[in-house]
């Protein structure tokens, strides 16, 4: 189900906005776990957000809510003016793949191994029923390479790339949609120091220079530092 008309100018302001949404866990043997606990807050398009806060206190869960990877026991989460839990599994997929850009904590788990970094950037077109032998696809994919410092590698597989040269093809796959949020859950955490500046500028970058907007879960203040806003979670609540 696609917002209506009346919230389209509404969803271009406001890339994302979550409202008293809470995440519990059933407890074996009873009680529950509330992971998150009646959050709510917006992000403006074109914005950098940085979540911070001590382990346990919630950061990935909120993550995972906001992004769709998880559904919320209560509240409502937009993306783009899209309250995804008024969408079918079927429709909320497509929405991740066309819609959101991810980044996950372990270059490892970022990328196809069996697949040429090329074809790891392009996936997403190609999953969303682009050609990859398309000259335009193709053409997009080097784009990106080039961009995150690649270019010319197109053709090699991510096992032959470095930690950080994985998480900069992770950037750019994560691109390569023009997506309404791009999501990063610690994308420097396993990361040498230069690495992890070269993948924060490349999200700043993607801020600045097109308008994406980035949510990015970190601990390191370093990284924190360099968002437009630092959201603090303590206890599953925002502080
Ligand atoms: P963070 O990313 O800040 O370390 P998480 O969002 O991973 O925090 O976890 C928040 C709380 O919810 C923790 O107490 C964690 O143990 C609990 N939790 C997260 N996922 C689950 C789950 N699938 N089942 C039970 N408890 C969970
Ligand atoms: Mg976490």
């Amino acid at each position: 189900m696609e917002s209506t008309v009346g919230t389209i100018t509404a969803a271009r302001a406001t890339a994302l906005s979550l409202e008293s949404v809470s995440r519990r866990h059933g407890r074996r043997g009873g009680g529950e776990v509330v992971a998150l606990d009646g959050v709510s807050c917006t992000v403006p398009a074109g914005s950098f957000t940085a979540v911070v806060g001590p382990s346990g206190s919630g950061k990935s869960t909120f993550l995972q809510c906001a992004a769709g990877l998880d559904r919320p026991t209560s509240g409502t989460v937009r993306v783009a003016g899209t309250d995804l839990g008024a969408l079918s599994e079927a429709a909320l997929t497509r929405l991740r793949r066309d819609r959101i850009g991810f980044v996950f904590q372990s270059h490892a788990l970022n990328l196809v191994p069996s697949l040429t970094i090329e074809e790891n950037v392009v996936l997403p077109l190609v999953l969303g029923g682009a050609d990859p032998a398309d000259g335009r696809v193709l053409d997009r994919g080097r784009k990106l390479l080039d961009r995150v410092g690649l270019a010319g590698h197109g053709g090699r597989g991510p096992a032959t790339l470095s930690g950080g040269q994985q998480q900069r093809v992770a950037v750019a796959r994560a691109l390569v949609t023009e997506p309404d949020v791009i999501f990063a859950d610690e994308p420097t955490a396993s990361l040498d120091p230069e690495s992890a500046t070269l993948v924060l500028d490349l999200l700043r970058d993607a801020v600045r220079t097109e308008g994406r907007t980035v949510v990015m879960v970190t601990h390191d203040p370093a990284a924190a530092g360099r968002a437009d806003t630092v959201l603090t979670m303590d206890g599953g609540r925002l502080r």
